[in-house]
């Protein structure tokens, strides 16, 4: 029999035989919640390939699924391959490892890693090749042996997707982009900077028109956040920034329905 690893965890959601049916359905917020009617983006597609298949964790709304499509095709034109990482389970919810959001399938992750490596299709090659970060040893400036034109083209290609809420990127990319975009500075103010995202970033959608019990995070603030908003992120914060916690929140009722539709007796 097969088992996710989450099934080591005990937990149900990384434990789903496969989407539940319906509609799509976005429900409650990235942090906590869960989808029904997800779609599932193919292993790989025109510009893009699956990462780490044995996670399965390449379930989204379909939105999600043909944004990710349609930044492939882009990226295709000028740029090569893009790796793409995390997106939902197949009925969102918590994930045993890795990710606090993610939960209502509007969520990826974008590796940084342009290469595609030559053995790009195989399965265990999906699931061991790392993702480099770009930040240099110290942690304290981009690599600039790994940092290229083509990730600030790739950022700017996503961020200029209007299905795209927001873009997670590591404060020290933002900055780079802030000192370094000429002309149409537009787009920067989707890139929002954030812990880690030093080996990928991380798209979000808002919340899609079909999903009424989606609960959307707040707009993105006007302006290109090249500002006080980003320059905190380089300050001595005591202790230094630490990712604050979320405090536990009961998930949406209408997700236990989502989890159970349609299930099999869990595996034990
Ligand atoms: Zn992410």
């Amino acid at each position: 029999m097969l088992c996710f690893p989450g099934t080591l965890f005990g937990n149900p959601w990384a434990e789903v035989a496969g989407p539940a049916d319906g509609p799509p359905l976005a429900i409650g917020t990235t942090n906590n919640g869960c989808i029904s009617g997800a779609a599932s983006l193919p292993t790989e597609g025109d510009g893009f390939l699956v990462m780490h298949l044995e996670r399965k964790r390449y379930f989204g709304h379909p939105l999600l699924i043909r944004t990710i499509e349609t930044l492939g095709e882009r990226a295709s034109e000028s740029i090569g391959v893009i790796q793409v990482g995390d997106l939902s389970l197949a009925r969102g919810g918590p994930m045993p490892f890795g990710h606090r959001s993610h939960q209502t399938g509007l969520d990826a992750d974008i590796w940084f890693n342009l290469d595609p490596g030559r053995y790009a299709k195989a399965d265990e090659w999906r699931a061991n090749i790392p993702a480099p970060s770009l930040l240099n040893r110290a942690g304290k400036g981009l690599d600039r042996r790994l940092w290229s034109k083509q990730h600030a083209r790739l950022l700017k290609l996503t961020a200029t997707i209007p299905a795209i809420d927001r873009v997670f990127v590591n404060a020290h990319i933002k900055r780079e982009l802030c000192r370094t975009t000429q002309g149409d500075r537009t787009w920067l103010r989707k890139l929002r900077p954030w812990y880690g995202h030093h080996d990928h970033f991380h798209i979000r959608l808002a919340c899609p028109s079909d999903s009424p019990d989606c609960i959307r995070q707040d707009p993105v603030p006007p302006g290109d956040g090249c500002d006080s908003s980003l320059s905190w992120w380089f300050q001595e914060h005591p202790p230094s920034p630490i990712k604050p916690k979320a405090p536990k929140r009961p998930m949406p009722i209408a997700c236990q329905a989502i989890l159970d539709r349609g299930q099999l007796p869990r595996m034990r």
